[in-house]
């Protein structure tokens, strides 16, 4: 079929958390599409823009220079409604009468759930992982975490300079989803005096509000025992580190570790930071006596670690997965996210990286995910040495 715009198009749209890289991705597309003999239609804002006609035409042209630059020319929107099939059915029919045959969708998992519809209900879809969080389970990296973990660290090393220079402990609440790559990666790449991830103080997992998706998403629970518990671990260690001479402290931890209760009962991220902060500040009072606490301060880097002109890592990574995805499409595949896997894009059933995710969530092989050598490491490296402090005290 060719619409308006003539010849042969495949459509292109970022859904979800923006990303650093979706440019990259976003130009590699169009270039490979191009070579494949395909127009591409740019689609705003996600799946808003694919509902509402909302796409133009992106020449190979004008997409020179964007790779290097952070969020995304599209724009990117979530749309609830999205989830009804007769929403669905009108949009796909709109972007067939404008001659799209294809489309590549560039977001996290909820946007593969939605490429996975419109696959099944007759317009070929392609998924690529952008998302900072590097929480798709299926592949080894997604486009903007490389990038969002360089924030983190220059942030991290920033805020360092002035704990040193006032004698004083810094908590840094990451963002991350239920993903903790940032944090633990980001402890380690900082020398922090105490990295403190989520399946480590959580049980189970509950429907917190998010404030990012502005809805209810399932989240861990935290144990407040748990929490309680590696606070008072935490403070201990810093009271022992400074009678040892050391003055200023980094702790990083993963949003969504000590999250605080909302009037409704329901657990609010960010913002756990404080408590945090709070416990440390107040255990060192009653080591040292007021004049001699260790002043501790909460810093939540939140959206900040979404922007930034993407690294080079994440341009190339995005360059791979766009190409890959346009070809996967001119093959007539459809239904696949492309993944990397070791060194190697390649791509699986968007089902099966559904399902993968699934599974992580519920537990199931947990301990795949973990990242246990580096979470040992984080450890060993630490001053704060959490696990050994539990089984000390006889605890997990
Ligand atoms: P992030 O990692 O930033 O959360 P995401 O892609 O997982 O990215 P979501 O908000 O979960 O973000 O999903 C983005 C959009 O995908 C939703 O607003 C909705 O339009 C669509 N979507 C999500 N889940 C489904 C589903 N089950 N069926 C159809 N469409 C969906």
């Amino acid at each position: 079929m060719t619409g308006k715009h003539g010849g042969r198009a495949i459509g292109i749209l970022t859904s979800g958390g923006d990303s650093p890289g979706m440019n990259a991705a976003i130009r590699a597309v169009v270039l490979a599409a191009r070579e494949q003999g395909f127009k591409t239609l740019g689609i705003r804002r996600g799946y808003k823009g694919f509902c509402a006609g909302d796409w133009f035409l992106i020449t190979p042209e004008s997409v020179e220079g964007i790779a290097r630059s952070g969020g995304t020319v599209l724009g990117s929107a979530r749309m609830e409604e999205f989830k009804e099939k007769d929403v669905r059915a009108r949009a796909i029919a709109g972007a067939r009468t404008a001659g799209i045959e294809g489309l590549v969708v560039i977001g996290g998992d909820g946007s593969f759930a939605g490429a996975r519809d419109v696959s099944e209900e007759g317009l070929p879809c392609i998924g690529i992982p952008g998302t900072i969080d590097n929480d798709i389970v299926c592949s080894e990296y997604t486009i903007g975490y490389d990038t969002a973990l360089n924030t983190v660290v220059k942030l991290a090393d920033t805020i360092a300079d002035t704990a040193a220079s006032h004698d004083r402990c810094v908590v840094l609440e990451i963002m991350g989803n239920m993903a903790g790559d940032l944090t633990l990666y980001g402890g380690l790449a900082c020398g922090a005096a105490a990295v403190v991830l989520l399946e480590e103080t959580c049980f189970g997992q509950e429907e917190a509000w998010s404030e990012e998706k502005g809805k209810t998403v399932p989240r861990f629970l935290p144990n407040p025992g748990e929490v309680t518990r590696i606070n008072d671990s935490i403070a201990r260690r810093i009271c022992a580190g400074k009678r040892a001479g050391q003055n200023s402290f980094l702790v990083l931890v993963a949003e969504g570790v000590t999250g605080k209760k909302d009037g409704f009962g329901s657990t609010r991220y960010p913002g756990g930071a404080e408590a945090m902060a709070k416990a440390i500040e107040a255990a060192t009072a009653e080591t040292f006596g007021s004049a001699g606490r260790v002043e501790t301060r909460a810093q939540i880097l939140g959206y900040i670690q979404r922007g930034g002109d993407p690294t080079a890592r994440d341009r190339v990574l995005a360059a791979r997965m766009g190409d890959y995805a346009v070809r996967l499409l001119s093959q007539g595949r459809r239904n696949e996210v492309v993944i990397l896997r070791g060194s190697e894009v390649t791509s699986i059933e968007i089902d099966e990286a559904l399902r993968l995710q699934r599974e992580k969530r519920a537990g199931v092989n947990l301990s795949d995910y973990l990242n246990t050598e580096d979470r040992a490491l984080a450890r060993r490296l630490s001053i704060c040495d959490l696990e050994n402090d539990a089984a000390a005290e006889g605890g997990v």
